[in-house]
């Protein structure tokens, strides 16, 4: 095993040897998934690791060299973190920073914790809504909350992607405010 330091906060693309994307992984376990030639570096991310006798580029995309069969996840998991990154860090009412989470119909009143219950919400909006539902104040909805689809969310989930691994993930722009 090459003497490979984590370098910090990064993680590397997995593509399977159709270019399709599979997964996200730490960047040592990428660099080893080339030195034992499983899979050949496709882009470059920044710097250099040093292993005992090599230096090899720290890569950011690699391609495995065999193809492997995975099923997809098709759901994708309802964490904080998630569901700020489907709203685009937006008010859902405002579409001013959020900073909470809203359940557009309150939980106290039987909503549900789901993708399509659950906003991102400014504090004052929240505190404003309390246990009332946006018809009952009169207000609307930016966009009805839905699960995130598209191969970017399978492969990522609520991580932030890399630029650099926007050529292999059918990532689309935040929408506008
Ligand atoms: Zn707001």
């Amino acid at each position: 095993m090459p003497d490979i330091r984590p370098t910090v906060g990064s993680g590397a693309l997995v593509l399977n040897a159709t270019y399709e994307p599979l997964c996200v992984v730490s960047v040592r376990r990428a660099a080893i998934l080339v030195l034992s030639a499983k899979a050949v570096c496709v882009a470059d991310g920044e710097g250099i690791l040093h292993s005992a006798r090599s230096a090899l580029p720290v890569p950011s995309v690699v391609r495995l060299t065999r193809f492997v069969r995975v099923p997809y996840r098709t759901h994708v998991g309802l964490s904080r973190r998630a569901i700020f990154a489907r709203d685009g860090w937006r008010c859902a009412y405002c579409r001013g920073p959020a900073e909470t989470i809203d359940h557009v119909f309150p939980r106290s009143r039987g909503g549900r914790h789901a993708w399509e219950n659950v906003v991102a919400a400014c504090a004052r909006c929240n505190h404003t809504k309390g246990d009332k539902t946006p018809a009952e104040l009169g207000w609307r909805l930016h966009s009805p909350p839905a699960a995130p689809k598209g191969m970017a969310w399978r492969v990522l989930g609520h991580r932030a992607p890399d630029p650099r691994w926007a050529d292999w993930l059918d990532l689309r722009e935040p929408e506008a405010a």
